[in-house]
């Protein structure tokens, strides 16, 4: 990479183009209306950019589509299965790889053997399907990242690292009860923060001294990576494999999403060092997933893994997908949108509750920042506050920690010019943001109520 040329381009050329349906704010309005102002309920195409997530929507390489027909359909012990395993175990050395067909079927699988009543799970900060396959069994998710992790405004290297002092209180307390302990990298629902090598290391020494296992939740785990190469002492000039393989040598354990940093559009897995916590996960993969040499996928699938896999700690791509998500952050700090700073790595993430400080946390303020983002723009965020996090296993309701919308960016999907039309639309949207008014739900499920939920706009207190 010639270095006398600041520009950082993305460093691939399309090969295969998906069309954009533009439509008009009138056409928005009323289709927004139609999905009960929830985003989750809109029909893609009626969507210009879709930031709802990065997850399972990023471009695929040539080189993906083409291990794709490599893909091996054989029921048990397919070469795709073997060439998945591997990829997996380079990066990550567990013993055993379960693979299921996304992140959160390997959570419920773990959670259905390891927690239940009376137990708690801290982590960084749980992400949305993981504190419900928690709670789902009975047990507690508790969230201990460090304070600075919770101050949208705040800078910090490593906002996702885990408040260790917290970890320790809490397994002197009650170690008996704590099956295991997570760390999310990077901290999704904390702001796409990344979580430093040290905090890794100190999370683990306090774990060894009580005896609990850690597990990561490693979606993000080449960008979490490469924030630990530009950020972190020491690790300027190593691989981003090693830094990988480093992270993973402090954790008993995995759960992943495939969807997210292996570049795929579907898959995930469970991977763990204990021999007989493996079989018990096995039986319940088996139960519901697949047989433990496919867990729910196609040959095809764990191909596509696999190849993605090597191209998700390539530098030159984890600089672009670093520096273009910095980019849209950039552009609204200097305008004095309020967001999340610094800059997660796979999304930016606007504090709603600062930006429209007049609608209460319990009207939903990032509600009504994504449904205008949508309105104006044909934009689609997603809310991370309290709709998603507000509703109680008792039924109370609460503010969430902080009330974010978050603008997640597919892997290798959008150009710069459509981030520079999502730049312009946020700035038009955020100049009018005292005019917006917030929500209440009428309609919503027991659980993961922000998927379906369906709400109305109050009326004008003015
Ligand atoms: C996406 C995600 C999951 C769940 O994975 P799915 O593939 O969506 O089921 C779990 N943890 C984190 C941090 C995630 O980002």
């Amino acid at each position: 990479m010639p270095d006398r040329f600041k520009t950082i381009i993305e460093p691939f050329r399309i090969h295969s183009v998906e069309p954009l349906r533009l439509t008009t704010e009138d056409d928005r309005r009323e289709k927004i209306k139609a999905a009960g102002y929830n985003v989750f309920a809109l029909r893609a195409e009626d969507v210009l950019i879709d930031l709802l997530t990065d997850s399972g929507t990023g471009a695929m390489s040539r080189d993906q589509w083409a291990a794709i027909q490599h893909g091996d359909e054989s029921y048990a012990g397919s070469p795709s299965w073997f060439r998945f395993l591997e990829a997996v175990q380079r990066l990550f050395p567990f013993r055993h790889v379960i693979p299921t067909h996304q992140g959160r079927a390997a959570e419920r699988i773990l959670f259905s053997v390891i927690a239940g009543p009376g137990k708690v799970i801290p982590n960084n900060t749980h992400f949305d399907t993981t504190r419900a396959n928690i709670e789902a069994t009975g047990a507690e998710a508790l969230d201990l990242v460090i304070a600075e992790g919770r101050e949208p405004q705040r800078i910090h290297p490593f906002k996702g690292n885990m408040d260790v002092a917290a970890l320790e209180n809490l397994l002197a307390k009650q170690s008996a009860d704590v099956p295991v302990v997570f760390i999310t990298v990077t901290n999704n629902s904390g702001g796409g923060q990344p979580v430093s090598m040290e905090n890794i290391r100190a999370v683990r020494a306090v774990c060894d001294r009580y005896r609990v296992p850690l597990f990561l939740d490693a979606c993000r785990f080449a960008e979490n990576a490469w924030f630990i190469r530009l950020r972190e002492k020491g690790y300027a000039e190593r691989d981003v494999g090693d830094i990988v393989r480093e992270m993973a040598s402090y954790a008993d354990g995995m759960t992943m999403s495939a969807k997210k940093d292996p570049l795929a559009n579907i898959g995930g897995w469970l991977a763990v060092n204990d021999d007989d916590l493996a079989e018990k996960c096995r039986n319940l993969l088996i139960l519901t997933e697949g047989f433990s040499t496919y867990g729910g996928l196609a040959g095809r699938d764990l191909e596509a893994i696999a190849q993605g896999l090597s191209e998700a700690i390539e530098p030159d791509y984890l600089r672009y997908r670093i520096r273009s998500t910095e980019y849209l952050a950039d552009a609204l700090d200097r305008a004095g949108v309020p967001i999340v700073k610094p800059a997660g790595g796979h999304a930016v993430y606007i504090d709603a509750r600062s930006l429209l400080a007049h609608i209460p946390p319990l009207a939903y303020p990032g509600e009504a920042l994504a449904v205008a983002l949508y309105e104006t723009g044909g934009i689609r965020s997603v809310e991370i506050g309290t709709v998603m996090f507000g509703r109680r296993p008792d039924g109370s309701e609460a503010p969430a920690a902080m009330d974010l919308v978050r603008m997640a960016i597919p892997r290798r999907t959008y150009t710069q010019s459509h981030i520079d039309y999502v730049i312009e639309v946020v700035l038009a949207v955020a100049k009018r943001a005292s005019e917006l008014r917030g929500y209440r739900i009428v309609d919503e499920p027991p659980q993961l109520r922000h998927f379906t939920a369906r709400f109305e706009p109050l009326a004008a207190t003015r």
